[in-house]
């Protein structure tokens, strides 16, 4: 470990060059506080600071100050050296930031157990850090993992929210629509019953599979719920998406994966189309802002949802494996 020396006095400059000899402390020496202050800008590797209070240029009480001051991501653990004539400012070193003091003249062997302490205290200080950033790594993880589906491996319901979130912001405020698709596999419940559940499991995760593949880049599907998938389309209509929920339709049905349970012994979605609307703009022919000012409110999300519901509610009550729109 390195450890700067700030002292102005070429003999006690010496004498703690002596004193470090017997340490593994590499000792960088500066001789005035303005020098320490420049090595320690200019290096990164200097977390040990042992500082005289008199010394031109720059004191010592100002160079703690300029230490604590500074941003830096690791501690520096200030030591400072204290003639008769300084002791009794002591305090102000304290209230600066230095984390201990040793009066001079000095015993070297007090000056180095002094030093023992401040590597003790840095290493503690280096090993919860070390712990910190394993906890947020951690966390980040968790933040990510709560918002996946561990079957389908694709965003869950509280992901599904949250991005619901940043449509429904984004249309409120710049008038940028969405559109949603509620897809549910036909018949899910039966094909449970005559494949058995691991199977089921796997079929999620080909549906899952199937959906990623027919949308843009900028679309995303989550799990909705049991075997319901939610489809979000940013800056997507009604027409668009709709079109977008006839691919996926095709698409599952293209698969021809085998249902015995049923009506035409082939896998099938029903899928229910919803796009966000600016009511009172709309139907008045206004731009969002003067439907605004007139205090006009844009639809919300939840009732978004309702529709593209409801949507697919009609898909499976008409028949199943089709697509209609709110
Ligand atoms: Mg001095």
């Amino acid at each position: 470990m390195n450890i700067l020396i700030a002292e102005d006095e070429k003999s006690v400059r010496m004498m703690l060059k002596a004193a470090l000899r017997k340490t593994k402390l590499k000792p960088i020496i500066a001789c005035d506080g303005r020098e320490a202050w420049d090595i320690l800008c200019a290096r990164d590797d200097i977390r040990l600071v042992l500082t005289d209070w008199m010394m031109p240029e720059m004191d010592g009480l100002s160079l703690v100050k300029k230490i604590r001051e500074r941003k830096s991501e690791k501690y520096t653990y200030i030591i400072m050296l204290t003639a008769l004539a300084t002791r009794h400012n002591m305090l102000d070193g304290f209230a600066a930031g230095a984390d201990d003091y040793v009066s001079k003249p000095f015993h070297i062997s007090e000056l180095l157990v002094r030093i023992r302490a401040g590597e003790r205290v840095l290493k503690l200080e280096d090993a919860l850090s070390e712990k910190n950033e394993e906890l947020t790594n951690l966390n980040k993880k968790l933040v990510g993992l709560a918002r996946v589906d561990a079957l389908s491996q694709i965003g869950n319901r509280l992901a599904f929210n949250e991005e619901m979130e940043k449509r429904q912001a984004e249309a409120a405020r710049y008038n940028r629509g969405y559109a949603i698709i509620m897809c549910d596999i036909d018949r899910f419940k039966q094909y449970n019953d005559t494949y058995g559940h691991p199977v089921g499991d796997k079929l999620i995760r080909l549906i899952a599979t199937t959906l990623k593949e027919q949308l843009r880049s900028t679309d995303q599907v989550f799990r909705y719920g049991g075997e319901e998938f939610a489809v979000v389309l940013p800056e997507q209509d009604i027409e668009g998406a709709t079109v977008v929920a006839e691919k996926i339709r095709a698409a599952v049905e293209g698969k021809q994966i085998e249902h015995k349970g049923s009506d035409t012994d082939t896998l099938t979605l029903s899928l229910g189309v919803a796009a966000w609307q600016n009511y009172g703009a709309q139907e008045r022919n206004q731009t969002p802002e003067q439907a605004q000012e007139q205090e006009c409110e844009p639809e919300q999300s939840e009732d978004v949802i309702k529709r593209a519901d409801n949507a697919l509610y009609e898909a499976k009550q008409s028949g199943r494996n089709r697509v209609c729109n709110a």
